[in-house]
C-alpha cells in the first residue's frame, strides 16, 4: 500500500490488530469539544445530508467510528448530543470527515444539522468514538450490512477499501424504502462499476418494482444466506435499527459464521 494511505492509529481509542496489547498502543490523548467548521453540505435524500467537516485538530480516525455532536437547546440547562457515523474515508486526510445524517422529523437535533446549518458554520464534535471498525488487518472478505442510515459506517469501510486500493473483497447489502431515500446510492454505483471486489445488493421496502434493487422487502434470513452463500465472510459488520441488528445477528450464526467475526453498531 502507499504509505500515505496508511491509517494514521496513534491516538485512536482501539487498537487497529484485534488482539493487539493495550500496552503496545500509545495513550489515546483525551477526547475534547472542538468547533468544526462546515465546508460542504450535500444532499444525499430529501431527508438526509452529508456535512462535511473540517477538523480543528485532527487526530486520525478507523473506518466505522463515528462523533459525537451536541448543540444548544432553547429550554435545555445544557447542550444536546447525539452520535454520528464517520462515512468518509480516513486515507488520504483525516482532517476533513464526512457526518452523514438523516432527520427523525420530530427530533431535537436531526432536523436542524438536515436543514438548518450552511457552509461556513461552525458545530461542536468530539471523537473519533467506536469499536465498530474495520480496516485492512482485519482482512476479509467481508459482508456489511445496513439498513437506513446504518449504511452510513459501512461507507466509510467501503471508501477506505476504494481510496487504499485494498481489492479486499466486499459485498454490502443496504435496505431502504426506495432508490431516492437509498444513502449514497450514486457512489455505490460508481464504484461497483470500477471495483470487481465490491458487491452492491439493494433493498428496497417501499417499491416493489424498482429494477435497482434485487430485493423488494426488509432484510429477512433468506437474503442474509444469499450473501453468505455467495461468498462467506471472514468479518461481518450489521448496522442500523436495534431490532433488524439483532435478527441478522441470530441468522448469521444460524448459518455457521463465527459469533466472534461479527460486529454490530445500533442506533438506538
Ligand atoms: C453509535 C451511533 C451512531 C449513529 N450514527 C448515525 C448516523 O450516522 N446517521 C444518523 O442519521 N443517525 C445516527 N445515529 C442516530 C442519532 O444519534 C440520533 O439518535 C438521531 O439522529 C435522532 O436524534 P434527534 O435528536 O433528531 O431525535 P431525538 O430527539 O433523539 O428523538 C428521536 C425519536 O424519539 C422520540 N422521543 C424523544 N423523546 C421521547 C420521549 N421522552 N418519549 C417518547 N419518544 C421520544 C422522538 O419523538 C423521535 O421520534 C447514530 C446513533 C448511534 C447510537
Amino acid at each position: 500500500m502507499d504509505h500515505s494511505l496508511a491509517i494514521d492509529t496513534r491516538f485512536l481509542a482501539t487498537p487497529a490488530t484485534p488482539g493487539r496489547k493495550a500496552r503496545d498502543v500509545p495513550k489515546r490523548r483525551p477526547a475534547r469539544w472542538e468547533n468544526a467548521q462546515v465546508t460542504e453540505i450535500i444532499e444525499e435524500a430529501p431527508d438526509a445530508v452529508t456535512l462535511r467537516l473540517r477538523l480543528e485538530e485532527s487526530t486520525g480516525f478507523l473506518p466505522g467510528q463515528y462523533y459525537n455532536v451536541r448543540l444548544p437547546v432553547p429550554g435545555r440547562p445544557g447542550p444536546v448530543q447525539r452520535a454520528y457515523s464517520i462515512a468518509s474515508s480516513p486515507v488520504p486526510d483525516p482532517s476533513i470527515i464526512d457526518l452523514g445524517v438523516r432527520e427523525v422529523s420530530d427530533g431535537l437535533i436531526s432536523p436542524r444539522l438536515v436543514r438548518d446549518l450552511s457552509p461556513g458554520d461552525r458545530i461542536e464534535v468530539r471523537g473519533p468514538v467506536g469499536r465498530f471498525t474495520w480496516t485492512a488487518d482485519d482482512g476479509g472478505p467481508v459482508l456489511l450490512i445496513g439498513a437506513g442510515s446504518g449504511v452510513v459506517p459501512l461507507m466509510s469501510m467501503v471508501r477506505y477499501g476504494a481510496v487504499a486500493d485494498l481489492a479486499i473483497p466486499m459485498c454490502l447489502v443496504c435496505s431502504s424504502s426506495n432508490f431516492d431515500y437509498a444513502f449514497y446510492h450514486r457512489d455505490l454505483a460508481d464504484l461497483a462499476a470500477l471495483y470487481s471486489w465490491l458487491e452492491v445488493v439493494h433493498t428496497f421496502t417501499r417499491d416493489p418494482d424498482d429494477p435497482r434493487a434485487r430485493h423488494h422487502r426488509r432484510i429477512d434470513r433468506a437474503m442474509v444466506a444469499e450473501a453468505v452463500a455467495g461468498q462467506f465472510p471472514r468479518r461481518t459488520y450489521i448496522c442500523g435499527p436495534p431490532a433488524m441488528v439483532e435478527d441478522v445477528q441470530g441468522w448469521l450464526t444460524e448459518l455457521g459464521v463465527d459469533p466472534d467475526q461479527v460486529r454490530v453498531e445500533k442506533y438506538d
